[in-house]
């Protein structure tokens, strides 16, 4: 309620207050966007002074008046480079190389892509988890709130009237609860005491 009163406020008095301020995620890309090579350089020369750029940027870095952008609230989306109408004005830059908006999309389709193509080749590329065979968990701290009674007996191998005894439960309690459900059942069951039965 505190960040949302916050934010609500905030978002009254400033632009994009939580994307700038608040957000995890913004703050993780302004550092990237401080530590990295590539920047977002103005060549004067070029520049018509049209203002294009800074009134496209959607986090209000005025683009037109800059010589580099080094504002960690830039995210790198490319807006002001593709918007600008003058070629050679705005460009990427790496000391003195120079990419194309194009170029540098591409590379990180290529990067992206190649790291999932490299895993994947090397086998340790999953989607989905690996099924948990029958006898697979043998710490009872690995079961999870989200396993039923069935997959608890399945993956810790005890037949389920052996683990109905030892978690003290009625046998009216069908066997796809899940774990964090059986309170709703039997009010004083925690999922953190039937991993300590069970683990004894
Ligand atoms: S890359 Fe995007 S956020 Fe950064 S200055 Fe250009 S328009 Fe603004
Ligand atoms: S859009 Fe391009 S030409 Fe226009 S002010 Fe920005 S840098 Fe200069």
């Amino acid at each position: 309620m505190v960040i949302l009163i916050i934010t609500v406020i905030g978002s009254i008095l400033y632009d994009r207050f939580f994307c700038k301020y608040l957000c995890p995620m913004g703050a993780f890309l302004g550092i990237i966007s401080k530590i990295s090579p590539y920047k977002i350089k103005r060549n004067e020369d070029q520049c018509i002074n049209c203002g294009i750029c800074s009134k496209k940027c959607p986090v209000n870095i005025d683009v037109a008046n800059t010589k580099e952008i080094t504002s960690a609230e830039c995210i790198n989306c490319q807006t002001c480079t593709l918007s600008c109408p003058k070629e050679g004005a705005l460009e990427i830059k790496q000391g003195k190389r120079g990419f194309t908006p194009l170029a540098l999309i591409l590379s990180v389709v290529i990067i992206y892509f190649g790291g999932v193509f490299a895993s994947y080749t090397m086998g340790v590329y999953e989607v989905l988890p690996q099924p948990i065979e029958v006898g697979g968990i043998t710490d009872a701290e690995e079961l999870k709130g989200y396993m039923t009674l069935e997959e608890v007996s399945k993956y810790m191998n005890i037949p389920m009237d052996e683990l109905y005894t030892k978690l003290n439960l009625a046998k009216n309690i069908h066997g796809n609860t899940k774990l964090k459900e059986v309170k709703n059942y039997v009010e004083d069951f925690e999922v953190s005491n039937a991993r300590e039965i069970l683990n004894k």
